[in-house]
């Protein structure tokens, strides 16, 4: 079965990349403080339309997700060998923006049901070393930031909300993003809104946002016209974005919303078609409380409920084999990467920022027992954001679903 490639252009980002490129200028930032320093015209009313869509008062374009996560950390005045909270289940740039500012990364398990960050787990795992928690709202869905809050506030932490795969998701009528201190999302061309690559910053704290501002451009923190700006932290990057991108990013979120509602119809039909499958359990949350944006829709296999064991791969060894191609089995568990392994980030003869604190830090196979369980065996992921799937798609998935159930549990 060959599916629709995902396209979000048309004639709308066309004009405005023709209109901008004919302008004759791609970048108006200047890294010296003053009016370019909030970079071009582009740039500024697309900070303007985020604000506004998302109603947070400071929005702040970068050139990715990841440089905003960097921006996020060192934003929050951490210091070398401070503890950060995140959980095993997000793209590794989570947990290596820790490490830039040589903070130490402590990962908290994830909730059974959400995938997010288990609020329950938190409080087990917080020193006299943690300044913050980082909650990604994984696969679309909204951690728990009631919850979530309540201990940051308990325990004077900060909170950022990964946001890249959830844009456009709401807990309890707001969107994900602008519950906690700092929040964003990613551009990238697998997201749900696009522009190559990008990322946006949102947050209602002034300090926060100007700080951000300027670890993304440059932090020429002796600039002559703000001597008076803290000095924690501001090792400049250039994370800056372009016009192009921001004028394509403006077209692309007139469209978040007819994508999400889509990928809604699509969830949707997969939850009816799916959930009666044994062993299956389709996405569950709580509808009163969070909207979901489908970035990726997560199926739990659980071979226990069938009398005859049939493992994972099996079923998605068939399911693939029968046209499936957006199936993936498992979800990365970041722990287990090289770089916690082997506890080895800056060069190769020393251990920073571990060694930073007399504390063993124990990233081993074990510590996250269910985004570990989930992975090795139960977790089938449909990557419902990778084609640009219609209602037909979305029948033959259940019918092929149907298919390799009966043949295997009959
Ligand atoms: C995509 C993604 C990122 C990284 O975003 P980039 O824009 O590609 O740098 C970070 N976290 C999560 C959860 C993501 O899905």
């Amino acid at each position: 079965m060959k599916f629709k490639k995902r396209n979000n252009f048309d004639k709308n980002e066309l004009n405005v990349a023709k209109r901008i490129i004919q302008s004759g200028s791609l970048s108006s930032y200047v890294a010296e403080w003053g009016r370019n320093f909030y970079g071009g015209s582009e740039i500024e009313k697309l900070e303007k339309k985020f604000s506004n869509y998302f109603n947070v008062k400071y929005s702040i374009a970068v050139n990715s997700w990841t440089s905003g996560l960097i921006c996020a950390v060192g934003a929050l005045d951490i210091e070398p060998g401070d503890e950060i909270l995140v959980c095993p289940w997000t793209m590794s740039a989570s947990a290596t923006a820790i490490l830039h500012w040589n903070a130490i990364p402590v990962f908290v398990d994830i909730d059974p049901e959400n995938f997010c960050i288990d609020p329950k787990e938190i409080e087990k795992k917080i020193s006299k070393k943690t300044r913050a928690i980082m909650a990604v709202d994984i696969f679309g869905l909204s951690a728990d930031m009631d919850k979530i809050n309540s201990i940051a506030k308990k325990n004077n932490l900060k909170v950022i909300s990964d946001c890249a795969q959830a844009i456009g998701a709401k807990y309890k009528k707001k969107f994900a993003g602008t519950l906690g201190d700092i929040g964003g999302f990613s551009f990238n061309h697998h997201k749900h809104i696009h522009c190559g690559e990008g990322g946006l910053l949102v947050t209602n704290d002034k300090m926060l946002a100007e700080k951000m501002r300027m670890i993304a451009n440059h932090a020429e923190a002796v600039m002559r016209k703000r001597t008076k700006f803290p000095l924690t932290n501001m090792i400049g990057y250039n994370f800056r974005l372009t016009e192009l991108q921001a004028g394509i990013l403006i077209e692309q979120l007139k469209k978040l919303k007819k994508i999400l509602k889509k990928q809604n119809i699509l969830a949707k039909k997969l939850d009816s078609g799916l959930k009666d499958l044994i062993g299956i359990s389709v996405p569950k949350f709580d509808r009163k409380i969070k909207t979901h944006s489908y970035y990726f829709y997560p199926i739990i296999y659980d071979k226990t409920k069938h009398t005859k064991v049939i493992p994972r791969k099996k079923l998605v060894s068939q399911l693939r084999k029968k046209g499936l191609s957006m199936i993936t089995e498992g979800y990365t568990n970041i722990h287990l990467l090289p770089v916690f392994q082997k506890r080895k980030a800056y060069g190769s003869k020393t251990s920073f920022p571990w060694k930073l604190n007399k504390k063993k830090y124990v990233y081993k196979k074990g510590i996250c027992p269910i985004a570990e369980k989930y992975q090795d065996e139960m977790l089938i992921g449909l990557g419902i954001m990778n084609y640009d799937f219609s209602i037909k798609d979305v029948q033959f998935i259940i019918k092929v679903f149907k298919e390799v159930w009966f043949k295997n549990f009959k």
